[in-house]
């Protein structure tokens, strides 16, 4: 399974994305071990341009290592993942896969953001500078011009008057905010969210949720791992439920947490709503 031959059948199957269907996300059968362990045992999941997929399970299922195998985080040991059609991290060359170069690679990741649960702002560089750096470095924009646009990213998740403050000046609801500006900048075609709110104190969640809350509105396709349940009811399209390195069940909210089919999942719902 997952086979080079299927991943260029996949590959050339795959229709050119117009502007207003970019996002599309298809994971296939992929496999992941760290030395002995497999943690990721064949996991497939497709997210529609535009979609939003909450991912939820226990602790060690293999939610983190499966979003980092989206951007090339992580290589997988198996299958294989396409972005428009376009495979991520590798290309086909006869019929075998090759690794892309670094460069390559990470000009694929310039359509992908990424939010962590830690933040991950440079400590250094204003919330301002934290935003425009990917722009002015990696896509060569005039200073002027990444300014303006950071400028109204900060503006959208509502902290345009802290443009100059310093993370350290910052809470970690608006450390946060500023890490999706980041996440934003290069306009990326996938948003993936890993706990972005799980570091944070209780009466902050709330402001980083509803930011997220507005860019499922925007177009943009999200995947987000989380462990806010009613997040998950409200906002995605579809929650997959992971367990044990495999995903045991997904499905429409209303669907999956009302009745799901496994027994697994029964349990780890019993245990967080
Ligand atoms: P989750 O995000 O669902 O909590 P992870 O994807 O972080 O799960 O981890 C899945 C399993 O893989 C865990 O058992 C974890 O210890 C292991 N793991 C994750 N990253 C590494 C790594 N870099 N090296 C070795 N083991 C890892
Ligand atoms: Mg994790």
């Amino acid at each position: 399974a997952g086979t080079p031959a299927e991943a260029a059948a996949h590959v050339s199957a795959g229709t050119a994305p117009a502007a207003a269907t970019r996002g599309q996300v298809d994971i296939t059968n992929v496999r992941k071990s760290f030395g002995a362990t497999e943690v990721l045992k064949g996991v497939t999941l497709s997210v529609p341009p535009g979609g939003v997929a909450v991912i939820v399970g226990p602790s060690g299922s293999g939610k983190s290592t499966l979003l980092r195998t989206i951007n090339h985080l992580e290589k997988v040991d198996g299958g294989y993942i396409t972005i428009d059609g376009e495979l991520v991290g590798y290309e086909v060359r006869g019929n075998k896969l090759h690794e892309l170069r670094e460069k390559d690679i990470l000009k694929q990741r310039t359509n992908i953001g990424m939010v962590f649960q830690s933040f991950n702002l440079f400590p250094h560089l204003t919330a301002l500078e934290n935003v425009i750096e990917a722009p002015i470095v990696a896509q060569k924009r005039s200073k002027t011009e990444a300014r303006k646009r950071g400028l109204e990213l900060l503006d959208r998740v509502g902290l345009k008057d802290r443009a100059d403050a310093y993370p350290r000046q910052l809470s970690g609801g608006q450390q946060q905010r500023v890490a999706i500006a980041r996440a934003l900048a290069l306009d990326p075609k996938i948003l993936l969210f890993d706990e972005p709110t799980s570091a944070l104190d209780p009466e902050l969640v709330n402001e980083v949720l509803d930011v997220i809350r507005e860019l499922a509105t925007s177009g943009t396709t999200l995947i987000v791992v989380t462990h806010e349940m009613g997040f998950a009811r409200d906002v995605a399209d579809t929650v997959v439920f992971m367990d044990d390195g495999l995903i045991v069940e997904s499905g429409k909210p209303q669907d999956i947490f009302a009745n799901p089919r496994e027994e697994r999942t029964r349990s780890f719902f019993s245990k967080v709503i």
